[in-house]
């Protein structure tokens, strides 16, 4: 049985974690330094740590994995991290390493101390993964140049550097790879303080004119994420130019995001289908990911990746052994009575 929802599944919605093309100018609002950098209090304190050490014994900073759903500053970290330790960073991501020799000159164009950042770590091929090893292990790689039994092998030493590495799906990566990073950081989504922190100091930048409680506005209706804050910040400061005084008020805020299709908590189309298809199909759950995935014509890593963390952090549905499950909440949220099968309390 397929069902589907006759509506187009819209992949450009504002409030896509991807990098979208009117994000370009993400470079300006990327915070410098540990200072800046607001929120995932945990990792950076373990940062601060970590490369306090590195510099006083002048060494670099161990191989640093970062972890955690788009758009939550894993590539702004990695900035920050190279920018405390005084060091270069060269940016490449996984899919984007086409041929071993990518990789390799790669590392041996890397200067003493440099950072490496990978970016999709998990979709580098598996068979260019074992150039790594060594390079992380001993700073070193072993070229193999021609075929056969006239064959030769090349040891070059490389600079010491650090590699991080990002990733939205850590339990893709393999297991040799990933133990052979030392430090491994998972970030989590930001709340909606932390998020009007972000949203207030990219006004700033921006040189928007917001009131506290409409920054708090937006926040809110971001999916506890930055990109999305900033993104969504100035789309209402075009509402706010364009049909107001310019200043953005909670009300304005309201008035945007709402007619940007943005409800009050920051669910956007997909998620309300994929919530309702829950209720409507299988009475609430549970229902299976890949079920699910097929009913909402979606991919399953998206739902996953993309969907899943913020309606867990709303409690509006949870993870069960036999599937994902709807919670009263939800019900609640869409409007709905709560007669789902499944009696789930929060
Ligand atoms: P990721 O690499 O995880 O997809 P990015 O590092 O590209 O995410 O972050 C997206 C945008 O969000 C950046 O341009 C940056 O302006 C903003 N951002 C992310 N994290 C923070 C933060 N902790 N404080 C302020 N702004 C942030």
């Amino acid at each position: 049985m397929s069902i589907c929802y006759s509506e187009e599944i819209n992949d450009d919605l504002i409030t896509t974690t991807a990098s979208l093309p009117e994000d370009n100018n993400e470079g300006s609002l990327r915070p410098k330094s540990i200072n800046e950098y607001i929120g995932q209090e945990k990792a950076k304190d373990n940062l601060y740590i970590f490369i306090q050490s590195a510099k006083m014994r002048n060494e670099p900073l161990d191989h640093v994995l970062l972890h955690g759903p788009p758009g939550l500053g894993k590539t702004t970290l990695a900035a920050v991290i190279a920018n405390e330790m005084g060091v270069n960073m060269r940016i490449t991501s996984g899919p984007a390493i086409e041929k071993p020799g990518d990789l390799v000159a790669m590392l041996t164009n890397l200067n003493e101390g440099d950072i490496l950042f990978v970016d999709e770590i998990h979709r580098l091929n598996r068979a260019y993964e074992e150039i790594l090893y060594p390079a992380m292990e001993d700073y070193a790689i072993d070229i193999i140049l021609g075929k056969g039994p006239s064959a030769n092998s090349i040891h070059l030493d490389l600079p010491r550097f650090t590699l991080i590495g990002a990733t939205t799906r850590s339990g893709q990566l393999t297991a040799p790879l990933r133990d052979r990073f030392g430090v491994s950081l998972r970030l989590e989504l930001y709340s909606p303080e932390e998020l009007q922190r972000i949203v207030e100091r990219s006004a700033g930048i921006l040189n928007v004119k917001i009131e506290k409680e409409g920054a708090y506005e937006i926040a809110s209706r971001s999916r506890g994420t930055p990109r999305i804050a900033n993104r969504l910040l100035r789309r209402v400061r075009d509402y706010a130019l364009v049909m107001a005084d310019g200043i953005i008020s909670k009300e304005l805020a309201d008035k945007a995001l709402s007619a940007l299709d943005v409800d009050h908590l920051g669910l956007d189309a997909i998620d309300r289908r994929m919530l309702k298809s829950i209720i409507d199909f299988y009475n609430g759950g549970p229902v299976g990911l890949d079920t699910l995935a097929a009913t909402i014509n979606e991919e399953a890593v998206t739902i996953e990746d993309v969907y899943e963390p913020y309606l867990l952090q709303k409690g509006f549905i949870t993870r069960t052994p036999r599937g994902r499950c709807v919670t009263r909440r939800a019900y609640e949220h869409l409007g709905l009575d709560f007669v789902g099968q499944q009696q789930i309390e929060l």
